[in-house]
């Protein structure tokens, strides 16, 4: 059995990872941690998870229980995650990242570290999602120069981070397919008299609210048609389901900086 310790434990993602990661055949819920303040520190983390009290209580940092386990799956935020890696790297334990909103410094380092230790970071870990990923890079490759291409992304109110890191994903995918560049072409809010739309530009428009999981559309919009390729995530279990599908995979390879397109196979669609 492969021991799997839970990065924020008690969070929305964490506390449905322990679920899955229950259900897998190959895992385990060996710890779990928190921030320190949080108040779910001490508490069962099968209890937090709905999947039965196991005895293991949520820890206050890794430190404490990183010696038991073989991977760390981490969906907190951005900055815990690096400080997260560094010490996977140490200590070189495998470990899943899901965290969103890892700026290209933090990628960078991320590569480096990995040297170290295998790793899957990915933006988005529901399967469906990656295969938008190669559709939308392979209909932008078809239509990309002609059409408009845009993005919508829809996301529940407690959000952090926007664009999400899918719709980023995505962006870069399409534009790489057209030999655009995001930094230069992304176009990320639109107000007042701005002129007409240019060519070359990408949208990506953020709408926050209520409960929504996540929802993604792209958009292909030319004259007298447009082709609209829509995900949405009707619940938190596809991407927990991701995360210990990949946490399975990541410990049966060597040190480096994986994707979610190398755990299901679709790196050369
Ligand atoms: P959340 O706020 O409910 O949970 C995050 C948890 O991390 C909290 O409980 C918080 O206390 C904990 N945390 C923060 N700093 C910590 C630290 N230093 N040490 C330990 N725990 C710490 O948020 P969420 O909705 O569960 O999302 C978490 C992250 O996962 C976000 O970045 C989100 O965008 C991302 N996400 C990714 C995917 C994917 O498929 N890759 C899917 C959903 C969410």
């Amino acid at each position: 059995m492969t021991k799997v310790i839970i990065a924020g434990a008690a969070g929305r993602m964490g506390r449905r990872i322990g679920y899955m990661v229950n259900e897998h055949p190959e895992l385990q819920v060996a710890a779990g941690f928190e921030r320190p303040e949080n108040p779910d520190v001490g508490k069962d983390m099968g209890e937090l998870g709905g999947y039965g009290a196991n005895g293991v209580k949520v820890a206050h940092d890794l430190e404490a229980v990183i010696d038991q386990g073989d991977v760390i799956i981490d969906f907190t935020f951005h900055e815990a995650t690096m400080k997260i890696a560094r010490q996977a790297a140490q200590k070189n334990r495998a470990m899943v990242i899901g965290t969103t909103g890892l700026s290209q410094e933090n990628l960078q380092e991320l590569a480096e570290l990995c040297k170290n230790f295998p790793c899957v970071q990915a933006p988005n870990m529901a399967v469906g999602v990656n295969v938008l990923f190669k559709l939308a890079a392979k209909v932008a490759s078809i239509l990309g120069n002609d059409y408009d291409m845009e993005i919508v992304e829809a996301h529940h109110r407690m959000k952090k981070d926007a664009p999400s890191g899918t719709a980023m994903k995505l962006g870069e995918m399409m534009a790489q397919a057209v030999g655009r560049n995001l930094d230069e072409d992304g176009v990320f809010a639109r107000h007042g008299i701005i002129g007409e739309r240019t060519d070359k530009e990408i949208g990506i428009q953020t709408i926050r609210g209520g409960d929504i999981v996540g929802e993604h559309t792209v958009y292909f919009a030319g004259a007298g048609e447009r082709l609209e390729l829509t995900h949405r995530a009707h619940s938190r279990d596809n991407f927990a389901r991701g995360a210990s599908l990949a946490a399975a995979w990541v410990v049966k390879q060597p040190n480096g900086l994986y994707n979610m397109f190398d755990v299901l196979g679709l790196q050369d669609l």
